[in-house]
């Protein structure tokens, strides 16, 4: 395996996405600033990671918890700035090892998960970032809520469990038009009074920041084929 000085690929790639965005806010009307870059490095090699941290990238997208726990865990202790989102589905039972490990956990979408979480932050007097996954497409084998849904989850996770809710996460159907898509997510935040929009992966996330996604999860564009 190459090391991290020899192949300076995900350094780039790092630069060019973070050129494509800053272009695709300035055509928006928006500020570059405004959209933080989720390096999502799961089943990615550690080289490659290594490459992004020197390459000064810290913020970071995974989807399963054990993978997450293996690979960040130590790196934690010494990257303080080190900003870790969980993207993927997460198990009730998993709860405790998310909210101790992660500053960011996107994939709320059910009440026992909520009630967990609560549960978990309460015992660790942590308290990350929680986002409502939204299934916008309504696709059956799917995580997240269906739209008509959002509105009274929202209600019940704030009101009865009191937890703060940062802002709406939606991975779109591959075979339609994303754009629809985050036009869709982006109408359900501003109805909720939401402020973050997770949207946009590697083959649409200038459209998505023209949408107003205020975070992008990039993983091929950055790290290359998984
Ligand atoms: C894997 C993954 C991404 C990154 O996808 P790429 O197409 O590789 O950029 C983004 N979001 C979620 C939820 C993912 O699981």
């Amino acid at each position: 395996m190459p090391s991290p000085d020899q192949d300076p690929s995900v350094a780039a790639n790092l630069a060019a996405v973070r050129r494509r965005i800053e272009k695709a806010a300035r055509a928006a009307g928006r500020a570059a600033d405004d959209i933080t870059l989720i390096a999502v490095s799961k089943q990615q090699p550690e080289v490659r990671i290594e490459q992004a941290l020197a390459a000064g990238q810290r913020v970071f997208g995974e989807n399963r918890v054990q993978e997450a726990k293996a690979r960040w865990s130590e790196r934690r202790a010494d990257l303080a700035d080190l900003r870790l989102h969980l993207i993927g589905p997460l198990q009730t039972n998993k709860a405790e090892d998310a909210v101790a490990l992660f500053d960011v956990i996107q994939t709320l979408d059910r009440l026992k998960l909520a009630e967990a979480l609560a549960r978990a932050m309460d015992r660790q007097g942590r308290r990350p970032r929680l986002m409502v996954q939204v299934n916008t497409g309504e696709e059956p084998q799917k995580a997240g809520l269906a739209p008509a849904e959002v509105d009274g989850f929202l209600d019940a996770v704030r009101g009865r469990l009191g937890l703060d809710i940062a802002g709406l996460m939606a991975i779109p159907p591959q075979d339609e038009e994303p754009a629809l898509h985050f036009a869709l997510l982006a109408k359900i935040a501003r109805r909720n009074g939401l402020a973050e929009l997770s949207m946009g992966m590697s083959g649409d996330y200038e459209t998505a920041v023209r949408f107003g996604a205020t975070a992008v999860r990039v993983g091929t564009s950055v790290f290359g084929a998984r």
